[in-house]
């Protein structure tokens, strides 16, 4: 084919690079509820509530409890690169909370019908922005933040064609609020699909409490307790025993410093861990939480942030390694200590 004649260049309108970099940041309905999620915790929130219908397709609502937002800062919310929670490349590097990059609910804006409503913390009334006409309206609820998200990929088809049934988008979607749950018990979740409530999890004292709740009794049952300091690096958790392998890798959750991440060191040091424990394509059950100064990590890998790249990968596998090992080797609460072989 020869070459197509060049066009010059030109800068694309700010809705065609908001659309373009929206498909990075949401795949799918799960990606939204993930968002909106990261956005309630930085908020403060201690009670979340997530309704969905048609998987999320239709309709993504979070509502909050947290801090929510002053009516004049409603529509900065929605603007590419406007962030509440960085100001300065030396807050970026050592950023505590789980957004930072200003992108999200713009990238949601340009692919779907957002509204936010909110009252912040002390105000004495509260505000609904709707995202396509920038119409802000008075409107009557309690502190916190609600953001509504409808139609998702209504204008861009393309992604829509790549979505599943509904009960896979909604598996998706309940498996995003699994892991901020498990990342944060003290925050009561509830999920809502077409008006029936298909999850609940109350806020929980303790970490074993949200474990069994979110993943089973018999998780807890069958895990034994992680917890290992080495220099920098803290690992806590728990870590399944052997005979709890699944055939399935779906019981795997690993947090650095309470983001969920997926990463090859990570995953390699557990592997290793259960090397001489596990056999075949037996998939180990387990959820750790790395703490690390933040310093030593860089979470600005991808929009996502699902990755992270390590200062040191040695230091952080080899932690992650001991931790497990030593955790499976010591004796379980009500067992005889083995005798030494
Ligand atoms: P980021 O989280 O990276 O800052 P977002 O696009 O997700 O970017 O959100 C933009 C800003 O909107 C946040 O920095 C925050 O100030 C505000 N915001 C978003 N969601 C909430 C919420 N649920 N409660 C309070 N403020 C929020
Ligand atoms: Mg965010």
């Amino acid at each position: 084919l020869p070459p197509a004649p060049r066009r010059p260049i030109r800068e694309l309108p700010d809705e065609l690079i908001s659309q373009i970099a929206a498909g990075e940041v949401v795949e799918r309905p799960a990606s939204v509820v993930r968002e909106l999620l990261d956005n309630a915790l930085d908020a403060g929130a201690r009670q979340i509530t997530v309704r969905l219908a048609a998987g999320g397709v239709r309709l993504i609502s979070v509502e909050d409890d947290g801090q929510g937002l002053p009516r004049d800062e409603l529509p900065l919310a929605l603007r590419r690169h406007a962030t509440s929670k960085i100001a300065s490349l030396d807050d970026l590097e050592t950023v505590g909370t789980m957004g930072f990059r200003g992108e999200a609910l713009a990238a949601i804006n340009a692919i779907a019908e957002m509204s936010i409503q909110s009252r912040a913390a002390g105000a004495d009334g509260a505000f609904a922005l709707d995202g396509r006409t920038g119409e802000l309206r008075p409107v009557a609820r309690g502190p916190g933040t609600t953001v509504e998200v409808r139609e998702l990929f209504f204008a861009t088809p393309a992604r829509r064609k790549f979505l599943k049934t509904d009960a896979t988008e909604l598996a998706h979607c309940i498996e995003a609020v699994r892991r901020h749950a498990l990342a944060r018990p003290e925050v009561g979740f509830a999920v809502w699909h077409d008006g029936r409530l298909v999850e609940q999890w109350r806020g929980a004292e303790v970490r074993d409490q949200r474990l069994a709740d979110t993943l089973g009794d018999d998780f807890v049952a069958q895990s034994v307790t992680v917890e290992h300091t080495a220099g920098p690096v803290r690992v806590t958790g728990r870590a399944g025993i052997p005979d709890a392998a699944r055939s399935r890798a779906d019981q795997q959750f690993f947090y650095v410093n309470g983001r969920f991440v997926r990463d090859k060191v990570l995953a390699h040091a557990v592997r290793s861990a259960y090397e001489d424990v596990l056999h075949g394509q037996r998939q180990p059950v387990y959820v750790l939480h790395l703490e690390i100064d933040p310093a030593r990590v860089d979470v600005n890998v991808h929009p996502t942030k699902i990755e992270v790249r390590f200062r040191d990968g040695r230091e952080v596998h080899q932690a992650v390694r001991h931790a497990i090992e030593n955790a499976l080797a010591a004796p379980r609460a009500g067992e005889a200590a083995s005798p030494a072989s």
